[in-house]
């Protein structure tokens, strides 16, 4: 008998499974609102045109090869990365405080981030936001954190931020713990804190010792800025804290399946960051040993290119517009139906996706009756909305919210 046999199946990953049954849908009215990928309006994946062009010259350039990379990566694209969380006026950069190092993935990077925390520190509380996007709590299991616990996020009632109780929980926290924060586009609420709000969670963690981890995976979706995206990042760097970033490639770059992380270590003192880099190189050895190349080299093309990263911003822009837009439209295709409840949260909330409150009968009719599939929690990737299908989408939700 097969030393396997007794396996069984693992929990299954909900989005890679709202995939599958997507793909073996026959119906041709089918919507995959799961996962958070962005889409054109005509429901198509985009490769952004400055990769495009990025990747004509990296794969043109005959001074490239596939050499092992640094373990910490490509300087170029890890100095890059660094200025764009941190931007050109950052003080722990202007200070050489800043260890920045590339990973795979936004995924990679968080565990990067648990790893190293927990192994060199002994860090082995975590504190996620109530909800959240369920790797954080996945990835510090994984890493072996013993107390992972919720900090209050969602407020069901008004669909909004529950900003008093984060507060008091973060006040009650045990001292000198992780606290991983969404630095914009919180997923899987689509609800952040205001510039205010953020400044007095900061002064919270500071009065607590705590170690902000601040996942960056939406840097400029939220406003079509990326520096007004990353004012939690700049807030932190100016108030002198140490902190670290997660920051991933996938979605404002469309770069999913290069799977481009790069972790920020921020310190108060450069120079403990030779020390630092050696124990992060250790870890890494065991992980991936050596990062991928040809996403960092084409983030790397763009963003050290003035003319590129203006035209990467632009790009990042259209993206953040379009979500706009759809929301703007599925708004008014609800009010239009009259269907009942308040849909304000709809241009309210920010990012990628919008958070409907939907029960699970709702979302459980939307996906047999209509075929739309979304998550059980009722998020909805706003990405995949268009103005083709937003009709039906709107009709569906009204019949199952009636
Ligand atoms: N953090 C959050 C909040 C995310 O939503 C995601 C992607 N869904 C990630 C991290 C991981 O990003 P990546 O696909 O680059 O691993």
């Amino acid at each position: 008998m097969s030393v396997f046999v007794h396996l069984g199946f693992a929990p299954v990953i909900e989005v890679f499974d709202l995939n599958r049954k997507f793909d073996e849908d026959n119906s041709t009215c089918k919507i995959n609102l799961g996962l958070g990928a962005y889409r054109t309006d005509d429901g198509k994946p985009w490769v952004l045109p400055v990769v495009r062009e990025a990747e004509k010259r990296v794969v043109a350039d005959e001074n490239i090869n596939h050499e092992y990379l640094p373990i910490c990566g490509l300087h170029p694209f890890r100095q890059a990365a660094a200025r764009l969380a941190l931007g050109d006026n950052s003080p722990a950069i202007s200070e050489n405080r800043v260890l920045s190092i590339q990973c795979m993935g936004g995924t990679g990077t968080l565990r990067l981030a648990a790893e190293f925390l927990k192994q060199k520190l002994k860090f082995d509380t975590v504190y996620v936001s109530s909800l959240t996007w369920d790797n954080h709590v996945g990835i510090f299991q994984a890493t072996g954190y013993s107390q992972i616990h919720e900090y209050s996020y969602w407020d069901p009632i008004t669909k909004g931020l529950d900003f008093q109780g984060l507060t008091d929980d973060l006040k009650n926290a045990t001292e000198k713990s992780v606290v991983i924060f969404h630095t914009c586009a919180h997923n899987t609420t689509a609800n952040d804190p205001t510039e205010e709000q953020w400044k007095e969670i900061f002064r919270i963690c500071k009065r607590k010792q705590l170690m902000p981890l601040m996942d960056c995976t939406y840097q400029g979706l939220v406003s079509g800025d990326v520096d007004t995206d990353a004012f939690p990042l700049r807030h932190l760097d100016s108030e002198g804290f140490e902190f670290l970033i997660a920051q991933s490639f996938s979605k404002n770059f469309g770069l999913y399946n290069e799977r481009l992380g790069n972790l920020c270590l921020i310190t108060k003192d450069r120079t403990v960051l030779d020390e630092v880099r050696s124990q992060f190189e250790f870890i890494i050895r065991k992980l991936w040993s050596n990062p991928c190349h040809h996403g960092a080299r084409t983030v790397s093309t763009i963003l050290n290119d003035p003319k590129l990263c203006t035209e990467w911003k632009e790009e990042v822009k259209v993206m953040a517009d379009r979500i706009k837009s759809m929301r703007k439209l599925l708004y008014n295709k609800l009010i239009e139906l009259n269907t009942p409840g308040s849909w304000d949260f709809i241009s309210s909330q920010t990012g990628m996706f919008i958070f409907t409150g939907m029960t699970k009968p709702q979302v459980e009719c939307l996906c047999t009756k209509y075929h739309i599939y979304l998550t059980k929690t009722g998020r909805i990737n706003m990405c995949a909305v268009t103005s083709k299908n937003v009709d039906y989408i709107a009709k569906a939700i009204h019949d199952a919210v009636v």
